[in-house]
């Protein structure tokens, strides 16, 4: 096991110094890791539009307009977050050519993602866990976290190593175009598994740095850090739940230690909001979704009398 970590390391170091890409070593905004990643970004973008396109299209979305405009107001302060946090890490090309979107879909299932360019789509399943704007800002900024650290990227730059060797990587990084397989690897990576069949979830590192992320972006976009802990109780609460809530559940554990993790990262969320001198949001409006009806213990919330 340890050689295959030296191996690897030896490959990513040989990958950093030998390829002619400032591309192939980023850092990664808001905690300054070294990572590895090939993925043509455009090319990505395209992809996932067009994934999103179909995933939203007309019938799909829920007609509860209040709610999706909430998605619209936490989504729109989240975007301008991640400008500030680029910004701060001198990175603010990164994300100038997304196209953002938000976007409440009709689903039972507890699911929320971001997908790269910037395309944000909510379950209504997950509404009633979220509670309230700051509930929706937790998850969003976690989703958008990874799309900003490029978390899929990433762990399809590494699978490509570990399958070839470094060498051809040319599926990767030819100009416009992108491997289909590696298209497919990022956006399962970015929670579109279950469309396709398969869901990868992210890595605990991912997991945890996310976290570490989205409390920033939390922050910057005016709400309060310290209310990402009641959602993640509200997450592990609901954990018993049906089994439409195991997608997100089983990708983001809540156990004490992702909680202490959280804890630790809030105070770092806090400054660099006050550094940014953001002004906290005033309203903090409440969901309107009815929870889901639990079938251990009848309606939830009370969605119903
Ligand atoms: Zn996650």
């Amino acid at each position: 096991m340890k050689a295959l970590f030296a191996k690897a390391a030896a490959r990513l170091f040989l990958a950093c110094a030998i390829l002619p890409l400032a591309a192939a070593c980023m850092t990664v905004p808001g905690t300054g890791r070294s990572q590895l990643n090939f993925v043509n970004q455009a090319a990505l973008n395209q992809e996932a539009a067009a994934a999103y396109r179909e995933i939203t299209a007309p019938g799909k979305l829920s007609t509860n307009r209040r709610d999706a405009e909430l998605i619209k107001k936490v989504g729109a302060r989240i975007a301008r977050a991640s400008e500030l946090l680029l910004a701060e890490y001198g990175q603010a090309d990164e994300i100038a050519g997304f196209n953002w979107e938000f976007n409440l879909i009709e689903s039972d299932d507890v699911n929320a993602f971001c997908l790269p360019g910037g395309k944000v789509a909510f379950y209504t399943g997950i509404m009633g866990i979220c509670h309230d704007e700051e509930g929706i800002a937790t998850v969003m900024g976690h989703e958008v976290a990874h799309v900003i650290a490029q978390h899929g990227a990433e762990r399809a730059s590494q699978g490509q190593m570990a399958q070839i060797g470094g060498f051809i990587l040319g599926t990767a990084l030819g100009g416009g175009g992108m491997s289909s397989t590696t298209a497919d690897l990022v956006m399962q990576a970015y929670g579109l598994g279950a469309q396709i069949g398969v869901l990868l979830p992210f890595s605990r590192a991912h997991e945890s740095e996310a976290d570490r992320i989205g409390l920033s972006l939390m922050a910057l976009a005016g709400y309060d850090p310290d209310k990402a802990i009641q959602f993640w109780d509200r997450m592990s609460a609901d954990s018993g739940g049906s089994n439409d809530a195991l997608n997100f559940l089983s990708t983001h554990p809540t156990d004490s230690q992702r909680i202490k993790n959280i804890t630790a990262y809030i105070p770092e969320a806090k400054t660099r909001a006050e550094t940014n001198h953001i002004a906290p949001v005033k309203e903090n409006q409440l969901v309107t979704t009815p929870a889901k009806a639990d079938p251990a213990k009848g309606a939830r919330d009370g969605s119903s009398s």
